[in-house]
């Protein structure tokens, strides 16, 4: 079959490789339908995270139709059509038992590798580094899910592929990041991001009551569909001397109730602070550039959420005393999307939140280097690029 390979940094082909076989009797193999790349895909393709090996199928953000069953599945026929989660459950462990999926401690054949960095282990995940489990990613005709029963969802008939896709990790990481800010009627949410992530939680954020939601971005086309898709306020803050003085200025002085980092460790920013950092990470001192997430802490409320969902390594410079002194709760996860993706299709269903707008370019697998290309640079107006195997 055909599929997208990593072979090394900055360079992925489409390759002929075999076809992913059942390997435990909970098992499905699945035809992917539609798959889509992530902004954590650029951590590893860009070389900041070790552990990839020449010929690793990528892609983590997928639906399809269920082909192969094996005997022990319960809850999917061959011919379904499911959408994924990202982070692999495994149904039966603590974590998984308490809606903690992304730290399933059973999934990640290779939680020897992540140990030494994390102290623990995740959950293992599609196509993202032998630290996280070596599974052959989903940018491929065919992938193998295991445990289906735990990580299988039907997608309502009524839904277009492009409607229930991001339900598999954009969506649902947005989501529970909005989650995490416990938004009460009244608050105002600011979010750093308006890629695929951080538009998901701008228009979370606002179906669970927020009364003002604040984007902020560098692109044009981006704080637009903000605007239109979230009903958002916007900051571009390459135009303003201080996001944070903003930010301050919008809130009577005060700070949003909430503060959402869907950037990560690719920040991009303008002042000293991100020279500095930009100039360290290239040089490897450090892996991460903060300047999001340093923003969020100085314009919180105090007492308000700080909710993490940007890919972080070693960050230094991180201002725990502004966060302590401040009162500021910290929540933070890989996504837990087993717990969320079914409310997200009834939402999908009923008409109250439509993701597929992301799908800014569809293409087909061969061409998804390309389709990579684009993403990257965010040329064209790219929020995500999609691939048709
Ligand atoms: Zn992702
Ligand atoms: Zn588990």
């Amino acid at each position: 079959m055909r599929a997208l390979c990593w072979h090394d940094v900055n360079d992925l082909r489409v390759d002929d490789v075999p076809e992913p076989e059942l390997v435990n009797p909970r098992d499905v193999v699945l035809r992917v339908t539609l798959t889509t790349a992530c902004g954590s895909d650029l951590h590893f393709i860009d070389g900041y995270l070790p552990t990839m090996r020449e010929g690793d199928v990528i892609g983590h953000e997928f639906m399809g139709e269920v082909a192969e069953v094996g005997r022990k599945v319960e809850s999917v026929e061959e011919g379904d059509r499911v959408v994924v989660p990202s982070f692999i459950g495994c149904g039966s462990c603590g974590y998984c038992q308490g809606d903690l999926w992304s730290l399933c401690d059973n999934t990640n054949p290779n939680a020897a590798l992540q140990e030494p960095v994390l102290g623990d282990t995740t959950a293992g995940i599609y196509g993202y580094t032998h630290a996280f489990g070596g599974y052959a990613g989903s940018h491929a005709e065919y992938v193998r899910v295991p445990h289906a029963d735990e990580n299988c969802f039907h997608v309502p008939e009524e839904l277009d592929d492009e409607q229930a896709l991001f339900a598999s990790d954009a969506w649902a990481t947005g989501y529970m990041g909005a989650d995490f800010c416990d938004i009460e009627e009244g608050d105002t949410v600011a979010v750093w991001g308006c890629g695929g992530v951080g538009l998901m939680a701008q228009q979370s954020a606002a179906l669970m009551g927020a009364e003002r939601v604040i984007g902020i971005d560098r692109f044009p086309e981006r704080l637009r569909l903000a605007e239109r898709e979230a009903g958002s306020e916007t900051i571009d803050y390459t135009a303003v001397d201080s996001v944070v003085d903003t930010l301050k200025a919008m809130t009577g002085g005060r700070g949003p109730d909430a503060c959402i980092d869907a950037v990560g460790m690719e920040a991009h920013g303008t002042g000293p602070a991100h020279a500095y950092d930009r100039a360290k990470q290239q040089l490897k001192l450090h892996t991460d550039r903060g300047e999001a997430l340093r923003q969020a802490i100085v314009a919180c409320r105090k007492g308000g959420t700080l909710s993490i969902l940007g890919v972080y390594g070693l960050m230094d410079k991180f201002p725990l005393g502004i966060v302590m002194n401040k009162g500021l709760t910290v929540r933070t996860a890989q996504q837990h999307g087993q717990r969320y993706v079914p409310d997200l299709l009834e939402y999908a269903a009923e008409g109250e939140m439509d993701p597929s707008y992301l799908a800014t370019h569809e293409l087909e697998l061969e061409e998804s280097p390309r389709g990579y290309d684009l993403f990257k640079h965010k040329e064209d107006g790219c929020v995500r690029p999609v691939f048709v195997p």
